[in-house]
């Protein structure tokens, strides 16, 4: 039961960032936030950082 929410949690979570800028949340792949691609709709930053807790 833990697993599956844990799950439920990673493909929520995994491909979500937030921009360090304006804090606007955003759904991506890494690799293309990684790679530049993304610019926040908001504030026109690529700079973004993983919504993972620590
Ligand atoms: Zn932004």
């Amino acid at each position: 039961m833990a697993t599956k929410i844990v799950a439920a949690q990673r493909r929520m979570f995994s491909d979500v960032f937030v921009c360090r800028n304006c804090n606007k949340k955003i759904r991506s792949q890494a690799v293309r936030i990684n790679a530049g691609k993304v610019k926040c709709p908001k504030c026109n930053s690529g700079n973004f950082r993983p919504i993972k807790k620590k």
